[in-house]
């Protein structure tokens, strides 16, 4: 017994049966119903959306004597003789046949009179194929036509028909089908062959058919033989979809900023032998999944998904910031585009992750708003937080930089993360963006401390700084010029006064991660990054900076690279100059 595919065996033969293009349909049955067809029709529209189907039930009504509606009644001597193949219809798959010779043997053929019916109908598909000299020899045909030949010529990119044969055409468009009703066919479908099916199943199915009947129903047919019911794991497993537990954890982590969480996901599914392809691929339809689930009040009904994975993404959704999602999106769109070109698919898959989960490694506007989405987001937790600190605490110091005097100076210093990335918004983050008045008046309590410290050390002669050490002079300079406000304090106002006065993005970002400290009445700045030291350390940026910080008040300022030691020879001139009384010897 031959195999019959579904797309062959439920191939509408009527006008009726058709899955929509209804306008199409509409217009064809008004000529035969009306006794006036054209002589070229030119079918477009993408595969599988049934131009061919259309044009074979056309061909047979224009033959039929009794057309039932429009349709061929399949029943008349003329419809019988069609069903059994007359050489009255003809069907030439222009991607094989491109030559030349098709056409001209085409060209000698259509004067004869139809065998059957009342015309020839020339079925010519993919027509954009055809070589110049090919469509020149159609052109001659379509140019006169013998009073019994009709041609439909079928494509999917008219925009290679040549223009004198798409003036001679009437066209007709052909439109991708609707999910609604891929389901609605592939149900009747199912319930013809008494297959049980799940509705997720179905809804799949049609989803993964993008508009095409044809497709669908292959990819419907190889689900139905893969499990006795249609299920929905039959059809990620026919699909190659990984599974969709582990790629909504990959989602989640990397839309929650967890790189780390979100590549060992990555390199689990990997491992599981996911392709590359496939796995960009599923991240984009959770992505859009996520999107719609965010979106959409709808979105169950929309997204059509068994209820837990629904209840998976949605949580996801409720989670993730909107422009974070579209942003992550935007990422894989345009990595999904590249992997075919790039010869090392799987690191550029894994850079999108970290993009995504990283936005403080990226310095466009989308990065930006999402990252200050997110410090949005503590600040309001900050302010939620009954005791929240209104200070910072003390942050980690560049071995350069001394910290600012304390009580108990052998107090451990925090420690640098070891990862190269934080896993969440730098601490100091909370005090920059601390939307209160930063007021040198009413310092905090803890600082306030510090400054008695600091005021009853400035009762006492500096000790004699040691030869040539810097840090000692940092020190001592610090006792002279007690800060009025923190260093992060300043800092943060530097930001937001780069923010919303001068609205500088790029310089934002590169600013956004410095350490900030006070060396006396210096601000020092630290960077681990070579880039953004260089970059800050243009001219225009010097520029706007120390605009900026002599806008609100800072005198001095320095950017440094993290484990830069301070000039000796400037730190010795500083301290000469502030301490003018006392002789400084260098030895
Ligand atoms: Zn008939």
């Amino acid at each position: 017994m031959s195999h019959l595919s579904l797309y062959r065996k439920f191939r509408p033969d009527t006008f009726d049966k058709m899955v929509r293009q209804e306008h199409v349909v509409r217009i064809l049955r008004n000529q035969i119903e009306g006794g006036s067809v054209g002589h070229a029709y030119l079918f477009t529209g993408p595969r599988g959306t049934g131009k061919t189907t259309v044009a074979r039930i056309f061909a047979r009504a224009v033959n039929c004597e009794n057309t039932q509606n429009g349709s061929p009644c399949g029943v008349c001597p003329t419809c019988r003789a069609l069903a059994e193949g007359s050489l009255d219809i003809t069907e030439i798959d222009a991607a094989s046949n491109n030559g030349v010779n098709e056409m001209r043997d085409l060209r000698e053929k259509v004067q004869y009179p139809p065998v059957t019916g009342r015309y020839k109908v020339y079925i010519v598909d993919e027509v954009h194929m055809l070589t110049d000299s090919a469509f020149n020899a159609l052109l001659k045909t379509l140019e006169e036509p013998p009073a019994h030949a009709i041609f439909i010529l079928a494509t999917t990119e008219p925009q290679k028909i040549p223009a004198t044969i798409l003036s001679r055409c009437m066209r007709l468009d052909f439109k991708l089908i609707p999910e609604e009703d891929l389901e609605k066919h592939l149900k009747s479908i199912l319930a013809e062959i008494g297959k049980p099916y799940e509705e997720e199943a179905v809804a799949a199915i049609a989803r993964a058919g993008a508009g095409s009947d044809r497709d669908m129903l292959s990819i419907a047919e190889a689900c139905i033989v893969y499990s006795e019911k249609l299920t929905y794991e039959a059809v990620c497993a026919v699909l190659g979809a990984a599974d969709f537990h582990e790629t909504a954890r990959l989602v989640s982590d990397m839309l929650t900023a967890d790189m780390p969480a979100a590549i060992s996901a990555c390199e689990k599914i990997l491992a599981e032998g996911k392709s590359v392809g496939v796995l960009a691929k599923d991240i984009l339809q959770l992505l859009s999944r996520v999107a719609v689930a965010k979106t959409c009040k709808n979105a169950e009904r929309l997204l059509a998904l068994p209820a837990d994975l629904f209840r998976e993404v949605k949580a996801i959704a409720d989670r993730a910031d909107g422009r974070a999602i579209l942003r992550a999106t935007e990422i894989f769109i345009k990595t999904e585009n590249e992997l075919r070109f790039v010869s090392t698919p799987r690191i550029s898959l894994e850079a999108a992750i970290m993009r995504v989960s990283y936005p403080e490694a990226d310095g466009d506007t989308d990065a930006l708003l999402v990252r200050i989405k997110r410090l949005e987001e503590r600040i309001g937790e900050l302010e939620r937080r009954p005791s929240a600190p209104v200070c910072a605490p003390a942050q980690p110091q560049p071995e350069s930089a001394e910290p600012e005097p304390q009580p108990n100076a052998a107090a451990p210093q925090p420690q640098e993360p070891e990862v190269p990335f934080p896993e969440e918004e730098p601490v100091f983050a909370e005090a920059y963006f601390s939307d209160g008045p930063i007021s040198p008046q009413e310092p905090p309590a803890a600082q306030r401390t510090e400054r008695k410290a600091e005021e009853r050390r400035e009762t006492q002669p500096p000790a004699p700084p040691a030869p040539a050490a810097p840090p000692p002079a940092a020190e001592a300079s610090e006792k002279r010029l007690p800060p009025t406000m923190s260093a992060e304090q300043a800092f943060g106002t530097f930001l937001r006064t780069l923010r919303k006065k001068y609205n500088n993005g790029m310089l934002f970002t590169m600013c956004a991660d410095l350490l900030a400290s006070f060396e006396g009445g210096k601000l020092v700045l630290v960077t681990e990054s070579d880039t953004i030291f260089t970059i800050l350390g243009r001219a225009d940026n010097v520029r706007l900076m120390k605009e900026i910080f002599t806008e609100i008040g800072v005198g001095d300022y320095e950017v440094r690279k993290k484990g830069q030691t301070v000039n000796a020879r400037s730190a010795l001139e500083e301290l000469r100059n502030n301490f003018k009384d006392y002789p400084i010897d260098v030895k």
